[in-house]
């Protein structure tokens, strides 16, 4: 098959960004769908992701230091 870079729309901020052949590659030997959004919207959105997972980790933690400090007062932060 003979294949070329292709240019996506990104859904979220209609740049045209290239999708290449060894990317197209990537995708295909792991069942993906094309990317619709721009290398930078990808990185956005996981990063908002992981935001949101640290914030709840931090949240889990802040619970448990909380109810840690209750049982002993020399605990180090
Ligand atoms: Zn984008």
């Amino acid at each position: 098959m003979n294949r070329h870079n292709l240019y996506i729309k990104c859904v979220d901020c209609q740049t045209e960004f290239i999708f290449t052949i060894g990317e197209q590659g990537f995708y295909e030997d792991h069942k993906l769908y094309p990317p619709k959004r721009c290398p930078l919207c990808r990185k956005a959105k996981k990063r908002e992701r992981q935001d949101a997972e640290h914030r709840i980790k931090q949240e889990q933690n802040y619970e448990r230091r909380k109810q840690h400090e209750e049982s002993s007062e020399n605990t180090l932060l």
